[in-house]
């Protein structure tokens, strides 16, 4: 009697064929017992350590330009993610990947993998799962990594006059997806910032000690700081002649209140934004000398609730209904 196996291999069902491709590309980690290709992936997280769980979804043409390359969107896919982790101030480790795919494309599939896992790798996580369908391109990634036992940075810490610090600059990517929008030229250095964000991981973990409230800056400025007041009962100043503005920015967005307004609500700069006490700013000037990034105090914490925006010239600044993105628009 033929048994099953003697009658050769089925074909793999594309869906399993594209699961393959990206277990062949996963790297592994010490503490995967059990990665790819079970029900669950078995996983030890290090003794004393607490696990900082995030999870974050790309829909195309909602997070990035229909226009985007497939390397960029592995890359930006699991960049917002692992900004979630360094604005807990967590190193990363784990990383689940679940696709929604139009079709089983596979060199969309290889390509997509280049950006993720050159970017993972830079980061030592592993893949350690994840799910693969069909239906309209969107791409949800979860990230798990450590913090010191019951630690790390949160929204609820700020304190009344803390320095509230930035990493980097500020509305890079807003400015390509504004010339990407209005069709016309584009400069290839923002739009590297929008495609292409850096988690500040590193920051994230060299100021875990002397931050007391941290964020990552994804729908803008303005929306992402006035989560951190909410939470922590206070107000904020920002002045705005401190925002740190690159120079490919003020080139082509000579406006500067056009610019503020890119830089306060344009969103999809993935910096860190964190407030410190006055005291720690050397230390974190230390911190952040070995870090790839710099970082600049743009106001203070007050007591008033609200943000308040000031002009060089000392006047206020109105933001309107710019606030930032909400998926749903107006009020939740
Ligand atoms: P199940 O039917 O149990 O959900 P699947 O066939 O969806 O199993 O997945 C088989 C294995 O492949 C699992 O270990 C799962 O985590 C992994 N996997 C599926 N899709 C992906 C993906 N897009 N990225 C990483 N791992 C995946
Ligand atoms: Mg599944």
């Amino acid at each position: 009697m033929a048994r099953r196996r003697d009658r050769g291999r089925a074909p793999l069902k594309p869906e399993f064929a594209l699961i393959e491709r990206i277990r062949a590309r996963a790297a592994g980690r010490g503490d995967v017992l059990l990665g790819i290709g079970d029900d669950a992936a078995l996983l030890q997280p290090p003794p004393g350590q607490s696990l900082a769980w995030s999870t974050d979804t790309l829909v195309s043409g909602v997070h990035f330009p229909d226009d985007t390359a497939p390397a960029d969107i592995g890359w930006k896919a699991l960049a917002v993610n692992l900004s979630d982790l360094a604005a807990m101030g967590a190193r990363p480790a784990w990383a689940t990947l679940a696709l929604t795919l139009p079709e089983a494309d596979a060199d969309w599939l290889d390509a997509f993998l280049d950006g993720f896992c050159e970017l993972a790798d830079a980061h030592g996580v592993a893949l350690v799962g994840g799910d693969t369908t069909r239906g309209p391109l969107s791409i949800t990634i979860g990230v798990q990594g450590f913090v010191p036992g019951g630690g790390g940075l949160r929204r609820d810490g700020a304190g009344f006059n803390e320095d509230i610090w930035v990493t980097g600059t500020l509305g890079d990517a807003a400015g390509a997806l504004r010339q990407w929008r209005a069709g016309g030229l584009q400069s290839m250095k923002l739009r590297h910032r929008l495609d292409r964000p850096t988690p500040r991981v590193d920051v994230g973990l060299a100021i875990a000690g002397f931050a007391n409230a941290a964020i990552d800056l994804s729908d803008g400025l303005a929306a992402d700081l006035g989560h951190v007041l909410a939470r922590s009962g206070v107000g904020a100043e920002l002045d705005l002649g401190r925002l740190p503005t690159s120079i490919t920015l003020a080139e082509h967005f000579a406006d500067e209140a056009a610019r503020w307004r890119l830089q306060l609500a344009g969103g999809d700069d993935y910096e860190l934004c964190f407030t410190a006490p006055a005291s720690n700013a050397l230390a974190i000037e230390q911190a952040l000398s070995a870090c790839d990034t710099f970082a600049t105090v743009i106001g203070r914490i007050t007591r008033e609730p609200g943000l308040r925006l000031v002009t060089p010239a000392g006047e206020d600044f109105a933001l309107g209904d710019e606030s930032g993105f909400s998926h749903f628009g107006g009020q939740a």
